[in-house]
């Protein structure tokens, strides 16, 4: 079987390793094709596409979109983007630029609860400035003790109803979808399983998506249980959407390593179906 992981993180956004080491990790772990998908950025693509020349590994270049849907944060993962579209370049511009501001708040919200510093706390965290996010204040939080561990971070502080959580105006699914589209990639909702939302909305989602032009859905994800893969692929197959699969790694020994993922229901349409980046694999091994 071919091992396809398409959404990882380097830390141009929340993840810890650079991207030229997310790379390695990935070949080490076998890894045959690798979507770099930063959120809100595509700095990292130049050097993950660097590490991967002349490996057998193929890098897709990839971005993970903040987007505010019915009151509530979605990700949308764009896959075989073109990083230098300038649509694409000026609407993720906008969005880090938003993450600033944002950042701002959270740590106006946390010192009123007596938690002091954490803004300028979280940007030691965050390699790369344009790139702030709740992954970098958990990492302060940990650091600094208030908390054991990452969980304990997103379940005490940085989550709604807690100290550190404010409310925060994404782009629209349409800028998400559209850009990606226009720069040639192919949209992807990410991780369904994790958004509060009823089936009425997730399916209401899933029509939104797909008249915009979206074409995929994560199937096989860290954030998903296994007891819910069989859910998302047959939501995929009812919606007309392709089926993909990703590790949404961040850091060594948090959550799911790079790879390290079961295979996409045999049922699926795969999203890597017909790359021409994977046609060598395809004619080593025929699956
Ligand atoms: P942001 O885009 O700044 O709101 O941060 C979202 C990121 O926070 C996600 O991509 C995850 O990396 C991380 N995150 C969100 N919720 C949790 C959680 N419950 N546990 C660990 N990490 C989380
Ligand atoms: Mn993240
Ligand atoms: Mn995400
Ligand atoms: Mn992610």
């Amino acid at each position: 079987m071919l091992n396809i992981d398409l959404h990882c993180h380097s830390n141009v956004s929340d993840g810890v390793l650079p991207p030229a080491e997310v790379v390695a990790r990935a070949a080490a772990n076998g890894v045959h094709a690798l979507a770099l998908t930063d959120h809100d950025d595509v700095a990292g693509l130049a050097a993950a596409q660097a590490a991967a020349e002349g490996t057998e590994l193929a890098l897709i270049p990839g971005v993970e979109i903040s987007v505010t849907w019915n009151g509530q944060t979605v990700h949308i993962v764009g896959l075989r983007i073109d990083p230098v579209h300038p649509e694409l370049a000026a609407g993720l511009h906008n969005i880090r630029m938003g993450r600033i501001e944002r950042a701002q708040r959270m740590g106006d919200d946390l010192a009123r609860s007596g938690i002091v510093g954490a803004y300028e706390g979280a940007y030691d965290f965050a390699a790369n400035k344009q790139m702030v996010g709740r992954t970098h204040f958990a990492r302060w939080l940990v650091a600094q003790g208030h908390v054991p561990d990452m969980r304990s971070a997103f379940r005490r502080f940085l989550t709604r109803g807690n100290p550190g959580y404010v409310e925060h105006q994404w782009t629209t699914l349409e800028n998400a979808v559209g850009w990606i589209r226009a720069s040639g990639g192919m949209a992807v909702i990410a991780h369904p399983g994790r958004y509060a939302f009823n089936a009425r909305e997730l399916h209401l989602l899933l029509d939104a998506f797909r008249a915009l032009g979206g074409e995929g859905i994560e199937v096989i994800t860290g954030s998903h249980h296994p007891s819910e893969y069989g859910k998302f692929a047959d939501l995929a197959r009812a919606f007309g959407l392709k089926a993909s699969r990703g590790a949404d790694f961040h850091a060594p020994g948090e959550g799911i390593d790079i790879g390290r993922l079961p295979a996409l229901p045999h049922y699926c349409q795969p999203v890597w179906q017909g790359w021409p980046e994977l046609e060598t694999h395809f004619s080593l091994s025929p699956t």
